[in-house]
């Protein structure tokens, strides 16, 4: 390692405290100091490259520096970096807000900012709670489902149910009830959990604001995949018994399953939907949630009937974020990205069947521009994925398994040449184990 990488790590480790990591690892796990990113590549101080498969934690889709974002955001740099989102806008966010509405699903019309992904969803429950309370019923639940993730913030928090995350925190949580996630991508387990929610509805919709899930993928929840029909149906028992339905994006949005959003596979308009991540390309903090016009007038009144909904963050609707937002959709549009993920994605599910030869993978998956398998054999304290993630690191492709589960979540602008490398050298990393 050159003396500029051992000195920036050693200096990064006197103050810094990274995130979601137990910092002792650092102590065998050198950190790796980056100097650039181009394309789907990150580049060391040692002229080392590494196809970034996870795109930095699912955020980057067209790459790292991408030519045509970075001008815009040269562009915007120079004319207005932030201005307060109260008493004023600016054109950046009126463009993009409009541009929302018409790709997301019918019916979603008032955009609301914040600036990631968690506050997002802390914006969609207070919105949802709100809205109960203005119309003079109070209702402290939310609904969501077993095994998601929407964030780590206190309330984002409690609608999640991975443990490692949240059981820490079990005592300051928001009241919340779970109901089961279909267990396969299966009809007849969309049906079942479905019935398992109307269950939970028939006894408690009454003290229920909101059901959050992650549509069609559970990300953080080790890649759980299930079908539209639950989506539908999930819908169909929200509408019927008066409960929101919040469709959580932030991970699934902006073409990552296939489509553009995952509600678009099931032909459903939530009532809120919050997006981040790749709203910005990856680039900057930004996220935002989509409400009806129907919830929207629940909170529009003379000012001392108090049902505005006072929620604000400091960078708002920030311009320099909304203009690479701006950016990106640029690009989908003129890239057409996505029916040209399509060829892309059908690459990656040929690719994968390599993975059925090994006899320590099972469960393997495929959504869209998502790829998924799970190393069987090992207890957690093995820390598998650490050893995968060593293999192939060394060998230019950083992948960052969940647990046991390898997963794949390109920038899409990878090539068919770049994806034989990535799974290629993680198919070597599986069969390493055995040796
Ligand atoms: N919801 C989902 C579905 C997510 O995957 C994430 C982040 N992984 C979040 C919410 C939280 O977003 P952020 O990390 O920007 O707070």
């Amino acid at each position: 390692m050159s003396k500029k990488s051992v000195d920036l790590a050693q200096k990064d480790l006197e103050h810094i405290w990274h995130p979601c990591t137990q910092m002792k690892d650092y102590e065998k796990l050198p950190l790796i100091p980056i100097k650039k990113g181009k394309g789907i590549y990150l580049y060391d101080y040692d002229d080392n490259k590494y196809i970034d498969s996870i795109s930095s934690w699912w955020v980057n889709i067209f790459g790292h520096s991408n030519e045509y974002i970075n001008q815009k955001l040269k562009e915007q740099v120079d004319n207005l970096e932030q201005v307060i989102l109260t008493c004023f806008t600016h054109e950046p966010i009126v463009k993009l807000s409009k541009r929302l509405v018409d790709i997301t699903p019918k019916g979603l019309e008032k955009v609301f900012y914040a600036d990631n992904g968690s506050s997002a969803v802390e914006v969609a429950l207070k919105m949802s709670y709100q809205y109960h309370k203005n119309r003079g019923e109070t209702r402290p639940y939310f609904l969501s489902l077993e095994n998601g993730y929407h964030g780590e913030t206190i309330g984002a928090l409690s609608v999640s149910d991975v443990g490692l995350y949240k059981d820490t925190f079990d005592t300051i949580l928001l009241k919340t009830l779970q109901v089961p996630v279909p267990k396969d991508q299966s009809d007849e387990a969309a049906h079942e959990a479905a019935s398992e929610l109307e269950e939970i509805l028939i006894e408690h919709s009454y003290k229920i604001s909101a059901f959050i899930l992650e549509p069609l993928i559970q990300c953080a929840g080790s890649m759980h995949m299930y079908s539209p029909l639950y989506l539908k149906l999930a819908r169909e028992l929200c509408s019927e018994y008066e409960i929101h339905l919040i469709a959580d994006e932030i991970a699934s949005g902006f073409g990552r399953t296939g489509t553009m959003f995952g509600v678009n596979q099931a032909n459903i308009t939530p009532d809120f939907m919050t997006l981040s991540k790749g709203l910005t390309g990856g680039y900057l903090p930004l996220s935002c949630v989509l409400t009806t016009n129907a919830i929207y007038d629940a909170f529009y009144c003379d000012y001392n009937e108090q049902k505005a909904f006072l929620h604000s963050h400091s960078f708002t609707g920030n311009p320099l974020s909304c203009s690479v937002a701006n950016a990106t959709l640029d690009i989908f549009e003129r890239d057409d990205v996505i029916n040209e993920n399509k060829k892309l994605s059908a690459y990656i599910g040929k690719k994968l069947n390599m993975f059925k030869e090994l006899i320590n993978v099972e469960n393997i998956r495929q959504l869209g521009m998502v790829a998924a398998f799970d190393i069987k054999g090992y207890k957690p304290e093995d820390r598998i994925g650490l050893k995968v993630f060593d293999y192939a690191l060394e060998r230019g492709v950083f992948l960052r398994p969940l647990g046991n589960v390898v997963y794949f979540m390109p920038p899409y602008v990878i090539t068919y040449d770049e994806i034989d490398t990535m799974m290629d050298v993680a198919y070597d990393a599986i069969k390493s184990l055995h040796l």
